[in-house]
């Protein structure tokens, strides 16, 4: 499979060292000009700051070229920052300024809604799909989701909280996958998407 990873801004070189452990044979390649969209099978959009990536995606040309493949069933895992940007909706933080978003999750998300860098935390995640010992979510100035519509469904929670989300092969997690030494997340997402229509 070709993976692309945007690589605008954010924590790019660990989405790529993560698929290189997924599955042998994975090619990752980070995207950053439209260009680099063809021929992918699956696309990852980084943690890092979303307001920053929005508009880098804008300079670039690549924010309806994105949205067009999302559109057109290019499987999605993205995370952090990188779910602000498919989310429905953003309850501003007063005083903050909030990016434009892609809407393709059902969500209603509060950024940055568990403190700031220094408050970053690791705790357990029950992800569907993924048995055995929990996975180690690394949350740093993670959003919250409010709110879960009819039309995205949760796959990860932490205790009784969401963090994370799909509409079929569109997903979204509030936490950094790429940040454990813990490839299952990436190994799933990439087993579906490959059986994506
Ligand atoms: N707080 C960042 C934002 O609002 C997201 C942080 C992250 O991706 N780790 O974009």
């Amino acid at each position: 499979m070709k993976v692309g990873v945007l690589a605008l801004q954010g924590d790019v070189p660990e989405h790529l060292r993560a698929l290189g452990r997924v599955v042998p044979g994975t090619i990752a390649r980070p995207v950053r000009r439209p260009a680099d969209l063809e021929g992918l099978d699956a696309i990852l959009l980084p943690g890092g700051e979303s307001t920053t990536i929005a508009r880098l995606l804008k300079d670039a040309g690549l924010w309806t070229p994105v949205a067009e493949r999302i559109r057109a069933g290019l499987p999605v895992l993205a995370t952090c920052a990188g779910f602000i940007l498919l989310s429905a909706r953003l309850e501003s933080v007063p005083g903050g300024r909030d990016p434009p978003t892609w809407r393709f999750l059902d969500v209603t998300i509060r950024r940055n809604d568990y403190g700031s860098q220094r408050e970053s935390f690791e705790d357990a995640v029950r992800v569907e799909g993924v048995p055995g010992r929990p996975f180690p979510g690394v949350f740093i100035r993670a959003p919250r989701i409010l709110a879960v519509g009819p039309g995205t469904q949760p796959f990860a929670w932490r205790g009784d909280e969401v963090v994370g989300v799909r509409t079929g092969s569109i997903w979204g997690l509030t936490f950094h996958p790429e940040l454990s030494d813990d490839p299952r997340i990436h190994r799933l997402f990439l087993e579906r998407a490959s059986r994506a229509p």
